[in-house]
């Protein structure tokens, strides 16, 4: 029997959690104590933040509909002078970790409350992981300042989000939830969340292919999404985190997508440094083997499983191996330069991480 040792860090946060459940949004934003609301989202989710705006008529004070990929400063100080100017007194967050990302950049200097109402499976709103892209590099850091204040699942929502990119984002959350059972602050809360997270997302992904209406896999996958992140939000992550963000970071991969690639070659690479939790990666699944099993669910939901078929470039797999070896940081089993390479070009071809 193992030694029972742990730390766990509760994140405060208001979770309001079901189909129609953005009826509440009023209740929710008084419950904030705020009274006028800056609406956020992107261009391409204006018409559901107009939606969202109308639910709260004359509490809105406007709607903001520019966020981007990795948080630009410019724009993040563009957000908080309207903010200001109109006296808003809190920012709802309409969409995915773009959008949730932009309201932590504005939570971060004015102290504004943020309300979330997350439409991907992302799991940002679950942290207190910030991120800002000033002159060309992303500064990533940790302040529960950001952490939002109230979280809205509403999976009426998440309806409209693309099979492809419900399947890849589902993906991304599952890579949450997998890195934390073998985190170096795993703790057992944490690793129940982290289960049965996996288990629910790995149960509503087919649901969502076969009908991406169902409304009952829709919520299955964002009760998972809210697990997931809320794994994300409590305990370090390792190897596969740090690949995605030297891809996403350096060669400009789209998120999810690469999440969904290299999850099952990060697995195989800590396979035998954490049986444990790829035993409990694994029965979620309902597969032997966890990294098997992820590469599988991708490929059975129609998901990339290549990174030459996402936009990299061969000649970047060795630059990849040189910057995520460069930097050392924990994880299972320990960098080796060599291995990661190997890992990195499995990842490129596509093949199954056996
Ligand atoms: P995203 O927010 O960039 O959204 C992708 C696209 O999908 C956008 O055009 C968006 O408008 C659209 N979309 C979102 N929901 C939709 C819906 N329901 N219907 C139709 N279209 C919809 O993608 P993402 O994967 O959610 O977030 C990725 C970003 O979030 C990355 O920059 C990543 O670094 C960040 N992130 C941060 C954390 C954190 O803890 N700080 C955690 C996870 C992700």
């Amino acid at each position: 029997m193992q030694k029972l040792e742990f730390v766990y860090q509760a994140r405060p946060g208001r979770v309001v959690f079901g189909a129609g459940s953005l009826q509440h949004l009023e209740r929710e934003v008084l419950e904030l104590g705020a009274q006028r609301a800056l609406v956020l989202c992107t261009p391409e989710q204006r018409e559901t933040a107009e939606m969202v705006a109308a639910r709260l008529g004359a509490r809105t004070a406007a709607v903001f509909d520019k966020a981007v990929m990795h948080v630009p400063i410019e724009l993040a100080r563009e957000a908080r002078a309207l903010a200001r100017d109109l006296n808003a007194d809190c920012a709802i967050a309409v969409g995915g970790g773009s959008t949730v990302g932009l309201g932590k950049a504005i939570a971060m200097d004015s102290g504004l409350p943020i309300l979330a109402i997350p439409t991907t499976y992302a799991g940002s709103e679950m942290t207190a992981i910030y991120g800002i892209t000033e002159g060309g590099l992303k500064r990533t850091g940790t302040d529960v300042r950001v952490l939002p204040r109230t979280v809205i699942y509403d999976p009426d929502l998440t309806v409209t989000l693309p099979v492809g990119l419900s399947v890849t984002s589902g993906i991304n959350a599952i890579a949450h939830a997998a890195e934390a059972l073998y985190s170096r602050d795993a703790n057992p809360v944490i690793s129940l969340m982290a289960e049965e997270g996996i288990a629910s997302l790995a149960r509503a992904l087919p649901g969502i292919v076969a009908n991406s209406t169902d409304i009952n896999a829709r919520s299955q996958a964002l009760y998972g999404a809210w697990l997931c992140g809320t794994t994300l939000g409590s305990v370090g992550m390792a190897l596969h985190h740090k690949l995605c963000h030297t891809l996403g970071g350096s060669f400009n991969l789209p998120h999810a997508q690469t999440h969904t690639i290299v999850l099952p070659h990060a697995l195989a690479y800590n396979r035998q440094a954490a049986p444990d939790a790829m035993t409990r990666i694994a029965r979620a699944i309902g597969a032997d083997d966890a990294a098997i099993g992820v590469y599988e669910l991708a490929k059975a939901n129609g998901a990339p499983v290549a990174l030459k078929d996402i936009g990299m470039k061969s000649e970047d797999v060795e630059k990849a191996a040189e910057i995520a070896s460069s930097n050392p940081y924990w994880n299972p089993r320990p960098i080796e330069r060599e291995a990661i390479h190997a890992l990195l070009q499995d990842a490129f071809d596509g093949v199954s991480p056996h």
